[in-house]
């Protein structure tokens, strides 16, 4: 879920499609064609992300929600599925499916997701976003990460905390596509790796529960998962953890403040800002994917953010502005020297240039690309 805050920071991407390591089949209703387009141009950035010979089911709509969201997903769940890395944890099925290398919910979609269709949508791809409208690719992009597994079961009510308790009536009776589960107050995946200031697991804290609750609204939920911490310099990403419980907010996003509009993890936080693109899962977000389970596309390496290799050596990293290249190979057997985004795009031609300025791209994952007579050498970067 995604709600509407108010940030103004323009950005540009350039963006097209490439060779896909998932295919999402998508059923759309209520959507204009150029919504559609945007709609599956996020899909198509998750599809070059994420690892699946199962295709992913999703539908969805573009209809009446409530004032303030932009978007609701639901992710259809399984558990204790044969190669299930976990026992009775909640598994988005599309993870489950790509686990499995099988379609474990035949004809069931994988994802039902719902944007609001009041919304002022800004239905380009271009990345900038005009005041006052918000960017729907981005918000689909966000919304899809759910429906991977992105997602807490926790809920608090009447100062009760617990895992496993949602129901469809929490959500305006909205899931029509698959039956609501019987969640047996069960975490999911995601849950498995929450964790209190002290390092406590959330859901060791008895479920349902008064002690649970407020460690739920502490202000201080974070993420222990190997990758996820790797991405962020070693450090646990904190979640989204407020003193007053939001349904469909706390728990179950990166927290705001942490990752505000122009961080590159700020894409699954829990509020959208108007006139605001950002077409990158960022760092942090992958490392959760690959945590709950998730392959990632290999060719991407998203997740290793040392800049040093043996050939190819990129610095500051990340970097603001001025970007230094250093590279073993001769000069005078140097071809080119590419900037690339995550889907292999050139953005940039640096000729042969080894200080650069980078300041015109947005905040993101990022490759150099040396081209030499014999070979081509690729070091990751980050822009912030
Ligand atoms: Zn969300």
């Amino acid at each position: 879920m995604k709600k509407i805050y108010s940030f103004i920071i323009a950005l540009c991407f350039i963006n097209t499609l490439k060779a896909q390591t998932a295919t999402f089949n998508i059923t759309y209703n209520g959507f204009t064609t150029q919504a559609q387009t945007a709609y599956q141009y996020a899909a198509d950035i998750w599809a070059n992300t994420v690892v699946s010979s199962v295709p992913i089911k999703v539908t969805a709509h573009l209809q009446l929600l409530p004032a303030g969201t932009l978007g609701i997903t639901f992710p259809n769940g399984i558990k204790n599925f044969a190669g299930a890395p976990m026992t009775d944890r909640w598994y988005a099925t599309s993870l489950a499916n790509s686990i499995a290398g099988t379609e474990l919910n035949v004809g069931v979609p994988d994802v039902e997701m719902f944007l609001n269709s009041t919304v002022n949508w800004y239905c380009g791809t271009s990345g900038t976003v005009p005041a006052g409208q918000y960017d729907l690719a981005t918000i689909v992009l966000h919304e899809l990460c759910h429906g991977l597994g992105f997602l807490s079961l926790a809920k608090d009510s009447s100062g009760i905390g617990s895992f496993g308790m949602l129901r469809s009536a929490d959500f305006y009776n909205l899931v029509q596509a698959f039956p609501w589960p019987n969640l047996d107050t069960l975490p999911s995946v995601f849950d498995e790796f929450l964790v209190s200031g002290t390092n406590q697991q959330l859901d060791s804290f008895p479920n349902p529960s008064t002690t649970l609750s407020p460690k739920l609204k502490s202000n201080s939920v974070y993420f222990n998962g190997a990758n996820a911490m790797a991405a962020n310099g070693g450090v646990k990403p904190r979640i989204y953890a407020p003193a007053s419980f939001t349904l469909g907010s706390s728990i179950t996003h990166l927290n705001e403040a942490t990752y505000p509009a122009g961080n590159v993890n700020e894409l699954m936080t829990p509020n959208g800002n108007p006139a605001y693109a950002l077409h990158n899962p960022g760092p942090i977000c992958i490392g959760i994917l690959k945590d709950i389970g998730w392959t990632i596309n290999p060719s991407l390496g998203v997740n290793e953010f040392s800049s040093v290799n043996n050939q190819l050596e990129v610095y500051p990293n990340p970097s603001n502005d001025i970007l230094y290249i250093a590279t073993s190979i001769p000069k005078d057997k140097i071809k080119s020297i590419l900037v690339k985004n995550i889907l292999g795009e050139t953005l940039m031609d640096l000729g042969k240039t080894f200080s650069n300025d980078i300041s015109t791209l947005t905040k993101g994952i990022y490759f150099i690309t040396v081209n030499s007579f014999d070979s081509q050498i690729n070091q990751k970067f980050v822009k912030n």
